[in-house]
């Protein structure tokens, strides 16, 4: 088993002494000293030299007799060494070289002065004169930081030498030999024995100081794995909500503070939820991936960061400078991903390839403006693109009306609107061709600000469909429309006009069974009015919400056909009662193409067997081409204007016939 270097560490600490060291670790050790023992070698062999040349002061009081041989060998040693060892040191040699020409030295040093000093007619003086040979044996061991072998060898022929010169020393008697012998063999123990232990010593700190180091490594690795995990998206890579949030207020610090601007730019993939049901979530998880990993590297460019900001949904950041800028960006963002032409053969508006849809807002200069509002001002952006059919990218324009102010207060109004009687209902009759007769009408929603001015729907519904405030409109107006008329059967069929993002809303169709029943009213007396708009992404659960209708005996119309992409294959994927052609082709009529068109599409939907009602009819010319082309039901100015619902209840020309209503009880 191989221990990492953490264990190897640990295992020496605590080692028995007599262990030999994990070769690892010493190779380790010896790497790491290395610089730090030629220095030190470097400057004690200096300094060791310098003494050693200082001694021959005692040369010349002690044995002046061989003083110039003496000082003659302390200089040539000296100079031999130190020219020795900054040759070495010049060439790099290693430590280990230096640290042998250094001993080398000392114990050269020691025959050069023992010798020449021994050749003194003086004997007493050479008597004590020889004590000093302790010197270089203290030095090997411990002045110098020579390693343990080193040590011991150069210590050992010391004693060697020292042993010879006793030898020969003819002078000494007994007594001389056994003190002086004793005094140098215990030197050099002891000596020996400090030098093993501080080598251990050495070692040991080393030791030590690795092992902080390991722990403070890993200590800032795992902060920074945690760092990563907590600010990465784990499907994607990318930043995540938390990160993307943190980078934003850098941003919009330095913006407040240096001026710098910068873009938020949202990203979403359009039909993502149809891609999922149609492929699976893997395939989900795949797309969104790829398409990650396409922008990351594009966006590097740019000098922008991309972040994942919720399911199919990306953020971009980047410190741009105009809003030239900006948009380039934006569309490059948007051809990035048409580019990988990733197939979604599911989605209904006539593309085949997965894209994106693009919201962009850049800083700008404006009073109390907070950081919320960039990322608010981009998602009303992305709003814009996917009202603009997708695939393309919007940057926030402050004087577009749905940007402005304005758009803000009429959301806010309409929070209020049920409650203090700001929003109505109005009614536009709808007549059988062949019989001229009413037979239904279409319930029209109205509002009305504080001041009373009236706000068209064209403004105040794409504004409640982005808040969500059509969901309770939504419900209020199918039952104010049962009190107003149904009840007093006042029409035979009323339709409602339906937004995708009520069938969408769970529990839809239960809230209108609970208000049909509330109100005593069957449901096939409505008829809900969708349009292939702007949410067209044709849902599962839209169709599960239409088929629970359809139970309640609600009828389903197909409004402004003729419109958008979706509708043929909406034809397709639902039975619908009737289907209502955009008045704009019946506006278009006056030419031949246009009639020829007009009556294409009327074919075409009577092939497939749903009634038809055309709408928009101004004129009695237009309802006499109505009548030629066989037209169920038609409704426009002509037939009559939308009308508050005591107007529409008090017009006899709309009163249906009440026999007919009866309810067999
Ligand atoms: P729409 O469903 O297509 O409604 C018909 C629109 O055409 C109405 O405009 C109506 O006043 C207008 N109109 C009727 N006859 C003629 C005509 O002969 N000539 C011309 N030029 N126009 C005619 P309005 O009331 O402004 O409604 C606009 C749109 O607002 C509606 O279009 C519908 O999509 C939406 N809307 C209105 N009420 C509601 C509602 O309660 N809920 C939802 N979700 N949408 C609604
Ligand atoms: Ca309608
Ligand atoms: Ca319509």
């Amino acid at each position: 088993m191989k221990h990492t270097l953490a264990e190897v560490v640990e295992i020496d600490l605590h080692a028995e002494p007599s262990r030999p060291a994990s070769a690892e670790l010493r190779t380790l050790y010896r790497d790491e000293s290395e610089s730090a023992r030629k220095h030190a070698t470097r400057q004690g062999l200096w300094i060791a030299v310098g003494s050693y040349l200082l001694f021959s002061a005692t040369d010349i009081l002690l044995v002046p007799d061989v003083a110039l041989y003496t000082i003659a060998a302390r200089f040539a040693v000296g100079i031999i060494a130190l020219a020795a060892l900054e040759i070495q040191l010049h060439l790099n040699f290693s430590a280990n070289r230096i640290d042998a020409t250094a001993a080398a030295a000392v114990v050269l040093a020691y025959i050069g002065w023992l010798y020449p000093a021994m050749m003194t007619a003086d004997i007493k003086s050479i008597s004590y004169y020889m004590v000093f040979g302790a010197i270089f044996m203290m030095s090997v061991n411990l002045f110098f930081s020579f390693q343990f072998r080193l040590s011991w060898i150069s210590s050992v022929v010391i004693l060697l030498i020292f042993f010879v010169a006793l030898q020969s020393f003819t002078a000494a008697d007994a007594t001389y030999r056994i003190a002086f012998g004793t005094f140098y063999l215990s030197c050099f123990v002891f000596t020996s024995y400090v030098n093993w232990k501080l080598n251990r010593e050495r070692y040991k700190v080393f030791l030590n100081a690795l092992e902080a180091r390991i722990q403070q490594k890993e200590a800032t690795e795992r902060g920074k794995a945690l760092l990563r995990l907590s600010n990465t998206d784990p499907l994607t890579g990318l930043d995540n909500r938390r990160a993307v949030d943190q980078t934003l207020r850098n941003h919009w610090n330095d913006w407040q503070n240096y001026g710098r601007s910068f873009a938020a730019i949202l990203i979403d993939v359009d039909f993502f939820k149809k891609y999922n049901d149609c492929y699976g979530h893997q395939e989900g998880d795949r797309c969104l991936i790829l398409v990650a990993d396409a922008l990351s590297t594009m966006i590097e460019r740019y000098n922008g960061s991309i972040g994942r900001y919720g399911g199919e949904e990306f953020i971009v950041l980047a410190r741009l400078d105009t809003t030239d800028e900006v948009a380039e960006l934006s569309d490059a963002i948007c051809t990035t991903v048409r580019d990988m032409a990733l197939a979604h053969g599911q989605r209904r508006d006539g593309m085949s390839i997965v894209t994106v849809s693009v919201g962009a807002s850049f800083t700008r200069i404006q009073s109390g403006s907070k950081l919320e509002k960039i990322i608010h001002e981009a998602d009303r952006a992305l709003y814009a693109a996917k009202a603009s059919g997708r695939d393309c990218a919007r940057l926030f324009d402050p004087n577009d009306p749905q940007s402005s102010d304005e758009s803000e207060n009429i959301a806010a109004l309409l929070k209020i609107a049920i409650g203090q009687n700001l929003v109505s209902l109005v009614y536009q009759p709808i007549q059988n061709v062949v019989s001229g007769e009413v037979e239904a009408a279409e319930a029209l929603m109205r509002l009305k600000m504080l001041d009373g001015t009236s706000v068209t729907p064209g403004l105040f519904i794409p504004i409640a469909e982005r808040t969500g405030a059509i969901l309770e409109l939504g419900r209020w107006a199918i039952r104010t429309v049962c009190e107003e008329i149904l009840v007093g059967d006042h029409a035979r069929v009323v339709s409602v006009n339906v937004s995708p993002i009520q069938l969408k809303a769970p529990g839809f169709a239960a809230s209108v069974a609970a208000i049909l029943s509330e109100a005593g009213v069957a449901g096939d007396r409505l008829a809900f009015e969708i349009t292939e708009g702007l949410e067209m992404e044709m849902h599962s659960d839209i169709l599960r919400c239409i088929a629970d209708l359809k139970v309640l005996g609600i009828k389903i119309w197909l409004d402004d056909f003729g419109t958008g992409f979706a509708g043929l294959s909406w034809l397709r994927l639902i039975d619908f009662d009737t289907v209502k052609i955009d008045r704009s082709f019946l506006h278009d009529s006056d030419s031949a193409k246009g009639k020829a068109m007009l009556q294409d599409i009327v074919g075409l939907i009577r092939n497939r067997g749903h009634k038809i009602l055309v709408e928009g009819v101004e004129t009695g010319e237009q309802l006499a081409l109505m009548r030629e082309f066989r037209i169920d039901q038609v409704q426009g100015f002509y037939v009559g204007r939308p009308a508050p619902a005591e107007s529409f209840r008090s017009n006899p020309a709309m009163r249906p016939r009440l026999s007919r209503l009866r309810r067999p009880a």
